[in-house]
């Protein structure tokens, strides 16, 4: 830390992303991207006539996108979000909604951001355990009077909750916001986004980055009433009002068009999963029953640490946490189903290596 930074920041412990190695090829399975490209339309949107546009700033307002979106999720443009990756989202929801006085309350074990936006803006966090098996349970989060933050399907877990939970959630909290991040919603969870037309209090967060195949162009949207996307405008216009560039706006627009062609992706990797999901059983390993485009997994036989180290040596990355409660677990993004065919090889390696060593 320079001398010049505020002091305020100095017990800030930044987020750690997954590893983005450019070191070698890896069979890259730590960040949960899409292992599909975008779709043909996407491609040919980028096209020469856009770059070329680029001496212009991008529309702002974002409406052609925001419309097209309106349309697919059955709620008005004004009703719509966007930003730069749903991390930004997630940030203006911190910095609009919590102070000092007004905290936040979220799993323990979630997506690693949440705690990350909390001490950035000082708010009191509550981080709440998780049920011993691993899901959310609801009834802690009923009446907490904070801001809650809940992603749904959960991360690292993959497990969701109910929409008849979460109703009780918005039901019991009518003066908070809930935030329901839906980063993996798409790939066989419910969505709660046609509650926004009963409850004035949640604010549905979700992302072009998984299910979108689009995580390197940064793109994140929200649905919520009215006043609450009023809100995070007043902060996207007091920081950045072309946080979306005119290439991914392009792309996104050209992503809502071709939606079949994601849904059946989305529908592959799920099939993908479920595969994985059994043959990982069938060597040993406990996995959580996901509905996301990841899978969380432990080893009956080696801890969470010799399995990330040994898949990377051998050229594979997953991600390990190494947290308490967590570290026997890694998370697995959900390839193509030869991308898992050489997991599969690597970990029975690694098992019969392990077993002579
Ligand atoms: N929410 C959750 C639960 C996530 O795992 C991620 C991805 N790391 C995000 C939000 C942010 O995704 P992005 O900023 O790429 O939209």
């Amino acid at each position: 830390m320079s001398r010049f930074m505020s002091p305020r920041f100095a017990g800030l412990e930044a987020y750690t992303p997954g590893e983005q190695p450019r070191d070698q090829q890896y069979v890259k399975l730590n960040t949960n991207e899409s292992p599909y490209p975008p779709s043909t339309e996407v491609l040919e949107r980028v096209s020469k006539a856009e770059v070329e546009l680029l001496n212009l700033y991008p529309d702002p307002t974002g409406k052609v996108l925001k419309e097209k979106l309106a349309a697919l999720y059955g709620v008005e443009a004004k009703n719509v979000f966007l930003s730069n990756g749903s991390d930004d989202i997630l940030n203006f929801a911190f910095m609009a909604f919590c102070d000092a006085e007004r905290g936040a309350a979220f799993p323990e074990i979630s997506y690693g951001f949440y705690p990350v936006y909390g001490d950035l803006y000082h708010v009191d966090c509550k981080k709440i355990p998780l049920k011993e098996d691993f899901g959310v349970d609801y009834l802690d989060y009923c009446g907490i009077g904070r801001m809650v933050v809940i992603a749904n399907p959960n991360a690292p877990t993959g497990m969701e909750i109910s929409l008849a939970e979460i109703e009780e959630i918005l039901k019991t909290n009518p003066d908070n916001i809930v935030v329901i991040d839906e980063a993996y919603v798409d790939f066989g969870g419910t969505s709660c986004v046609d509650f926004i037309k009963k409850y004035d209090n949640l604010l549905v967060v979700q992302t072009f980055s998984k299910s979108r195949s689009m995580a390197g162009a940064r793109l994140g949207f929200a649905i919520a009433n009215e006043a609450i996307i009023e809100d995070l405008e007043k902060i996207k216009y007091s920081t950045n009002p072309y946080n979306i560039n005119r290439l991914t706006l392009a792309a996104g627009e050209a992503a809502v068009d071709s939606n079949a062609y994601y849904v059946e992706t989305a529908k592959k990797i799920a099939q993908t999963r479920e595969m994985t999901t059994s043959k990982l059983r069938e060597m040993g390993f406990t996995v959580l029953d996901s509905v996301a485009n990841f899978i969380f997994a432990k080893s009956n036989a080696l801890s969470g640490k010799v399995i990330y180290e040994e898949l990377k040596k051998k050229g594979v990355l997953v991600r390990y946490f190494g947290k308490a409660k967590i570290e026997d677990f890694v998370r697995i993004t959900i390839g193509t189903p030869e991308q898992m065919n050489v997991l599969f090889e690597k970990l029975a390696e690694i098992l019969q290596e392990q077993k002579g060593a």
